[in-house]
């Protein structure tokens, strides 16, 4: 039986791209990329010749057993996503568990990661920490999850696209409150690299300036006001399993 690797890429400097993911994409047999056309721009800087095949949200189904069955007759797999980690926020989570279901061995590489990269210098307590990603999109359920986080005492980690800022900021504050601290964490590694520390309000202002540009983590601060009882929801489970989860 083959292996299949996962294998972290950049999210934004070429130079966070680790000798082992160079050496491991060299290696396997094929590549499973979000976006092919994207990668074969990182393949042909690290001089990597190693085939590729699409694996994305649209094409999940139909491939997976395609690629259990080319694992399976011993051939080694790469995954990997546009940028960052595999799985967080981006294709890989199915194909994870189709190997664990088929006993092929998972090797995750550790990497670049907008989230973690985020936290570490955002000033907010590093955990424990509740990673969300994306909220969804629609206003109603946006914030139905953001009611649902209100009472979370631990750090909060959104991922969120430029165009889509503004809006889920004044829904933070609308539900979390206005003085609730936030990190807008900007182009992290990247030449325009910026961390916004203030308040919801302050980060509203900041989004409502003319055209918002860049990728965006969002940092923020636990809920401080919880009654002491609230906080025994601390322990439950599905938080437990989000942190995990990175
Ligand atoms: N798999 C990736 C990871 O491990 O971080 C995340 C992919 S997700 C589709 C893309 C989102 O991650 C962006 O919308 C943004 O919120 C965040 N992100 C990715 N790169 C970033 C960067 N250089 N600076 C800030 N945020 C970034």
């Amino acid at each position: 039986t083959g292996t299949l690797y996962l294998v972290p890429t950049p999210i934004g400097n070429l130079g966070d791209m680790t000798e082992r993911a160079v050496k491991t994409l060299k290696e396997v047999d094929l590549i499973c990329a979000e976006d092919t056309r994207n990668t074969q721009k990182l393949l042909n800087h690290f001089e990597i010749d190693t085939p590729q095949i699409s694996f994305h949200e649209h094409n999940t189904k139909e491939r997976i057993p395609q690629l259990v069955e080319k694992l399976l007759a011993g051939k080694n797999l790469a995954q990997v996503s546009d940028a960052g980690m595999p799985s967080i926020s981006d294709p890989g989570h199915e194909l994870v568990v189709a190997c664990i279901e088929n006993k092929i061995p998972v090797a995750p590489l550790p990497g670049p990661n907008a989230a973690l990269t985020a936290l570490i210098a955002s000033g907010l307590l590093p955990q424990p920490f509740l990673f969300y990603g994306f909220l969804p999109r629609k206003n109603k359920e946006q914030k139905e999850e953001l009611e649902k986080l209100n009472n979370q005492t631990v750090t909060l980690i959104f991922y969120e696209a430029p165009h889509r800022l503004k809006k889920t900021v004044q829904a933070m504050s609308d539900v979390f409150g206005p003085d609730r601290r936030v990190v807008l964490c900007r182009e992290l590694t990247k030449r325009y690299e910026e961390f916004l520390r203030g308040t919801l309000l302050d980060a509203l202002k900041f989004a409502e300036e003319d055209e918002v540009r860049g990728e965006f983590v969002l940092i923020v601060e636990g809920n401080s006001h919880v009654e002491m009882l609230e906080t025994v929801d601390l322990s439950e489970n599905t938080i437990e399993e989000e942190v995990n989860a990175l």
